[in-house]
Order: C-alpha cells, then structure tokens, then sequence
C-alpha cells in the first residue's frame, strides 16, 4: 500500500519535532501538525519562559544582596510590562527556529489539529485527510484543575501565567510540586506576596524526604507564605474585582490571581485513539511498550502524552529512539535510569538517583548529608543553608543518590549525573580533590556517614 507519508507526527512539542527532524534527515517523507505553536510546552508555556522568570526573579533579591556586599543600590521594582514582551519575543524567535529546522529537513508543517481516523490515517482540521506508515502521537500534557465547581474556574493555570494582563499583587498558589513551588519562589522573587496551599503533610511529594524538609523551610524562610494541609473550600469574585478566597480551616483571604498548579493530564481527549484500537491508561495517557509501540502497531507515542518521565529530555530521547527503532532498523530502548532533573525553585534542587527512602526499602546504606551557610552569604548575614546529600550502598559502595540544594544546583547536578550514571563508587568521589573555595567541594568531602539507613 502506498502512503501520503512514511511518518506522519501529530503536536509539534519536545519529543514530536525532534523524531520527525530526525527522520526526515534520514530520508523519511514527514508530515507534522501542530494545533497551536511549534516547540510545545516547553518552548511556549513551560521550561523557557520559566526560565527567563527564574532568570528575572533573582535580580531582586541579588540587588538588596548587592547593598550589603556595599554597592549603593536604592532599590527598585519589577516591571512586568517592560519584561514580559521581552519574553514572547525570545518564545518567538524560538518557535521559528524549530519551524526553520523542520522544515529545512524536509518536513511538511500543517498549522491544524490532527485526529487518528484509523492505524494510518490521520484527519486535520481543514478537513483534509493524509495517510501515513506509522503515526507519531506526541500531543503531550495539559494543565489538571481538580473541580470546577466552588468558583476554581477563576483560577488559571501555567498556561496562562506567563500572558497576564496586570501583575498580581497578591496571587495564591494551590499545589506542592514542581510547578507550583516553583512559581511560589518566581513570584516571590518578583515582589509578589504569594501564598502556597498545598493539601499533603509536606511539599514535593516523591522526593527525598530530607531535602523536602529543607525546601520548605528556606521557602517559608525567603517569604512564601506556604501553608501545609491547606486547600480552597471555595472562590468567589468580589465587588472589588478580586478573588475573594475561603481556605478548609474557615481562612478568608483576598488574591488578585490564584495559580492551580494541580497536575497535568496526557493530551488525548477527542484524538480518536481508542476508535482506533490504542489503549489508554487510566488517566488517558497512551499505553507504549519499551520502544513506544502502542497496541496498535503502526502507531506509537512519545513523551508527556504516554506518562513516563515526563521531562524534556526524557521526551527528546524517546523521540529519537523511535526514529532508531522504527526508520533505522536498530531497536532502541530508553534507559530511564538515573535522570537528573532540577526543580527551579530559589534556590534550586538538582536531584539524581534515589531518594533516601526508595534506597532503604531497597537495601542497607550510608547517608552523607551537610547542609551549611555558604560564604557568599554568611559574609553578609544571611541564614540561607545550602544542602548535599549522597546515598551510598553499604554493599558496593556505589552513590545511589546525589541531591543538592543551593543556587545553581540544576548545573551541578548535571554533572554529578555523569558520575552516577557511570556507576561512580564513593572512593571514587573520595578520591577526587576538591575545587576550592567553592560550595560543591562539600560533595567531595564528606568523610563519615551521617546515618546509616
Ligand atoms: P506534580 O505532579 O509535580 O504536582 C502536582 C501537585 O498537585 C501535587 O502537589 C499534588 O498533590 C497536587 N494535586 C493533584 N491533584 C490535586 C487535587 N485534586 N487537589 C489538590 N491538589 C492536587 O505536577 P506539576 O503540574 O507541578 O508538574 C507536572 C510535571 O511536569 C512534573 O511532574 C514534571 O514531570 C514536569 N515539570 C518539570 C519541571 C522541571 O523539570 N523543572 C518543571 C515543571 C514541570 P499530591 O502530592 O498530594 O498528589
């Protein structure tokens, strides 16, 4: 049979442009559409511009830093007008270039919503119908607001936030992960007076329990005004315009915006996969196997859409190691092993293995743990504690688990991954001297166990 496409991707996100480019430089005839921008979350309403506004919320705090380091500095205010057409111009130029690399690889770029009419067969939004030897699906995810009563619906979510009209005053956050702590310290930093309500015992479920602990505290401690165990009974707009806010332990307080950063579901309603025999999982996202075959053969799925590790780079190698596996003859799994990630909180959390908890269910270790006040900032009095944690195997000797808290963690980390992904032992980080003065010289010099677990 012949076919309009050898690939025919549908969401031009992290994952779906990266396997179509590459394909297409294979000598794939490609075809892609996108709905809404080319880059996906990531590069429209994700990684990028949260990035810029991690970048743009630490000029603040490091300009009063700057007073007492003795630079005469008067003080000033964040200017969302001046800096948020600043970022959709960089998200432009951005969105360009991986339209210019798509294209430049051969590709076809249809601007319109595609569905899965059968297992090679796709219909646009135009109407117009294309039929293709396998199907890329990589729509990805979509912000999660539990209720839509008790007025959630005047909330907005990370979609929204980076296209606000008037910067808040006041903005209330509802969640305890990645986004919403993030947001939480962005905002902070920006001289927003942000309250976070999250409903669990403690922020950042899933991660190592101590280094939780610490975030929370330096949260609170940086001016967040966090509340644990804490969710909204309802919402209402009052005659002032605002949100008038009513917690579950009888709390009333009053937001200009309040951010539900409560999770994020697979993109597949309306995409006509379960017509065409493609299994979901409960929470919509789409069934793969180990080289992202869905149960129907022509048709496979990578990134946030199939519920995995839902990261960027997670969705590029899965994108890649389709076109390896399908168009390159050479199957390709992905090692989901040791990913590194960073929460880009301020300070910022970088993270790579196990947590102390998995590790101990899984076997006897030892835990090196120091947390001090680096000397940037004990010279000018500040109590800000920076955090490095290894878990070692009592067995091997092998790092487990590698987590740091401090400014610029996420690069850190990055390389600490190298070490753990290599299967580093502790000699080997013993056996390493240290770069010095620096805070993550501390990485390499701890010489007894904190605890054993
Ligand atoms: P997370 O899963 O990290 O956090 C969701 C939060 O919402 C949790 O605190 C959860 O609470 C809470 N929640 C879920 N359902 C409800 C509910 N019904 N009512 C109240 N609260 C609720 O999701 P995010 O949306 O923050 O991020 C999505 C994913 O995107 C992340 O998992 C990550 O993979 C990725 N991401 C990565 C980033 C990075 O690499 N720096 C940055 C941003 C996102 P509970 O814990 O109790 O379930």
């Amino acid at each position: 049979m012949k076919f309009d496409y050898d690939l025919f991707v549908i969401g031009g996100g992290s994952g779906g442009v990266r396997a179509g480019r590459v394909a297409a430089e294979g000598g794939a005839k490609v075809g892609l559409a996108e709905e809404f921008r080319m880059g996906g979350t990531c590069v429209i309403r994700g990684c990028v511009p949260k990035k810029l506004m991690v970048f743009a919320s630490g000029y603040g705090p490091a300009a009063k830093q700057a007073r007492d380091y003795g630079w005469d500095y008067e003080g000033g205010k964040f200017n969302w007008d001046r800096f948020q057409p600043m970022m959709h111009a960089e998200l432009d130029r951005l969105e360009g270039i991986y339209r210019t690399n798509l294209g430049k690889a051969g590709a076809d770029i249809f601007n319109a919503r595609a569905v899965v009419k059968d297992a090679h067969s796709v219909e646009l939004s135009t109407g117009e119908v294309l039929t293709a030897k396998h199907i890329l699906v990589a729509t990805g995810g979509a912000p999660f607001v539990p209720d839509t009563t008790k007025g959630y619906d005047l909330g907005i979510t990370s979609n929204e936030i980076f296209n606000l009209e008037t910067f808040p005053e006041r903005l209330l956050i509802v969640g305890g992960g990645y986004i919403a702590c993030e947001f939480a310290c962005i905002f902070n930093g920006l001289g927003v007076h942000v309250a976070q309500w999250y409903r669990g015992a403690q922020i950042l479920r899933g991660f190592d329990d101590e280094v939780r602990g610490h975030l929370s505290e330096l949260i609170s401690d940086r001016g967040v005004d966090l509340h644990l165990g804490l969710e909204i009974e309802h919402m209402q707009r009052g005659a002032d315009g605002r949100i008038h806010v009513k917690g579950t332990d009888g709390r009333e307080d009053v937001f200009d915006q309040v951010l539900f950063a409560t999770g994020r579901t697979a993109n597949t309603n309306g995409l006509g996969l379960e017509e065409a025999g493609v299994k979901l999982g409960r929470w919509g996202q789409v069934l793969v196997d180990e080289y992202s075959q869905t149960s129907v053969p022509s048709i496979y799925a990578v990134g946030d859409v199939t519920d995995r590790i839902n990261l960027t780079p997670v969705a590029i190698r899965e994108g890649a190691a389709f076109v390896e596996t399908v168009f390159n003859g050479n199957p390709t799994k992905v090692d989901y092993d040791n990913v590194a990630s960073a929460v880009f909180t301020i300070p910022e959390y970088g993270t790579v293995g196990l947590t102390e908890e998995a590790a101990r269910e899984r076997e006897p270790v030892d835990i090196y743990c120091a947390t001090f006040r680096p000397m940037q900032r004990s010279f000018i009095g500040r109590n800000d504690r920076v955090l490095f944690k290894l878990i070692v195997s009592q067995a091997t000797d092998k790092v487990l688990g590698c987590h740091i808290v401090a400014d610029g963690a996420g690069e850190m980390i990055q390389f600490a991954a190298v070490a753990v992904k290599m299967g580093a032992t502790k000699a080997d980080f013993d056996a390493t001297i240290a770069v010095h003065p620096t805070m993550a010289e501390e990485i390499v010099l701890m010489k007894t166990p904190t605890r054993k677990s």
